[in-house]
């Protein structure tokens, strides 16, 4: 015989968070109970369960089976089926939920009414909430619409309109925001003057326990506008992380967040003029270390020389230096550094391909790159750079330096 339905206090009454019930069903040695009544609300419509308690044992989940809701309980019941028990919701995170949930309601009419933007989905997640709307409206004018219809939302809220529960029967019913798909009795939540939509969640009696609404964040996806909302205490710990970011991403450059946007830009050109600055040098002292480095290497009797260098840091920052060398005349370069990395270029009349040079000693020495004819980049493990430039001169056909 399957359990009675039961009971959803949570219908009539969202403040009623200690209510007395009598088991009508245990599942897995105790571990999920099965209540006539209830104040604990399950995972549904995109609100998350309520947390608690039960005969003092910690509730881990929740769960809506249509006739009867389900409780996951941290331990098993040692208590049969008749027995009676207390349970316990946890006031604190059903007041964010329905904060959320409430604040939901009213930003999504508010949206569809006031600015065309009908609500397509909506998610509701630990940290944040977002609503995806259809929104035909310009990026640039995004930013001041958004701050207009957050300020608007708070006055709304401010205003406190009451939010009422009705019963309508779904064959008369008029005025939902959204047609229901279902028969019979539909639960009406009616937010006075501004929304009529039919919900099985959990709401705020006022519009003013919503609390604060921030929209914090607007992104565009698959054609349609993400809004990122909080409200009642999590706007104001957000509000309160996002100033604390300002401050220490301020502190480092003994400004006030204020300041930050246009000191951020000024750094950012300074360090573009830098780097610029940088590479012209790098290219002056490469165009002296090549000469010195050219004069100081014989000339074989194929008339091209092999410079070869051990450098600091990564071979890629050397790449001016073997430009500079492969510039003056026939040719090639092997820079390398102590941690493996190898650099080979050769210049148009030497006669060598780099790339596939290097390429077939780097494979043969357990190491990878590649690069072109001109100039080729690796890496191999360091026990093994000697004997590949061993190798490497050998395919060069030149002797050691
Ligand atoms: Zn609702």
């Amino acid at each position: 015989m399957s359990p009675p339905a039961t009971a959803r206090l949570y219908y009539d009454d969202a403040t009623l968070l200690d209510f007395h019930a009598t088991v009508t069903g245990l599942r897995d040695g105790g571990r999920i109970v099965l209540l006539d009544r209830t104040a604990f609300y399950p995972t549904s419509g995109g609100q998350p369960f309520d947390r608690g308690e039960l005969h003092g044992i910690p509730v881990v989940d929740v769960e809506d089976e249509e006739a009867v809701i389900a409780h996951h309980l941290a331990s098993p019941l040692e208590r049969p089926v008749g027995s009676a028990v207390h349970g316990r919701v946890d006031a604190a995170r059903r007041m964010d939920h329905m904060q959320q949930h409430t604040g939901q309601h009213l930003l999504s009419a508010w949206l569809a009414d006031r600015y065309g933007w009908p609500t397509v989905s909506v998610h509701f997640g630990d940290e944040s909430a977002t609503v995806d709307v259809t929104a035909d409206v310009a990026a640039e004018d995004l930013p001041e619409q958004l701050a207009r219809i957050e300020h608007e939302v708070n006055e709304a809220v401010v205003a406190n309109h009451p939010i009422t529960i009705s019963y309508e029967d779904a064959a008369t019913v008029s005025g939902l925001r959204k047609a229901s798909d279902r028969d019979g009795m539909l639960r009406i939540i009616t937010i006075e003057g501004i929304d009529r939509s039919a919900c099985g969640g959990t709401h705020v009696s006022r519009t003013g326990a919503i609390g604060a609404i921030l929209l914090r964040r607007a992104e565009r996806t698959r054609g349609q506008l993400r809004l990122e909302f909080l409200c009642g205490q999590r706007a104001v710990t957000r509000a309160r992380l996002d100033a604390d970011l300002l401050a220490r991403t301020a502190r480092p450059l003994s400004a006030s967040p204020a300041d930050l946007p246009v000191l951020i830009e000024q750094q950012q050109q300074r360090v573009m003029t830098l780097e610029r600055d940088r590479r012209q040098l790098l290219e002056t002292i490469a165009g002296y270390r090549a000469t010195e480095l050219w004069a100081a290497t014989r000339v074989t009797g194929s008339g091209v020389r092999h410079v070869e260098q051990v450098v600091d840091g990564a071979v890629r920052d050397h790449e001016t230096l073997a430009q500079a060398l492969t510039a003056r005349g026939p040719c090639t370069v092997l820079l390398t550094t102590a941690s493996g990395g190898l650099l080979l270029a050769a210049s148009t009349d030497s006669g060598v391909d780099a790339g596939k040079q290097l390429k077939a000693i780097l494979s043969a020495h357990g190491g990878r790159g590649g690069g072109s004819p001109r100039m080729a980049q690796g890496t191999l493990p360091p026990e093994h750079l000697e004997s590949a430039c061993r190798a490497l001169r050998d395919s060069l056909q030149q002797p050691s330096p």
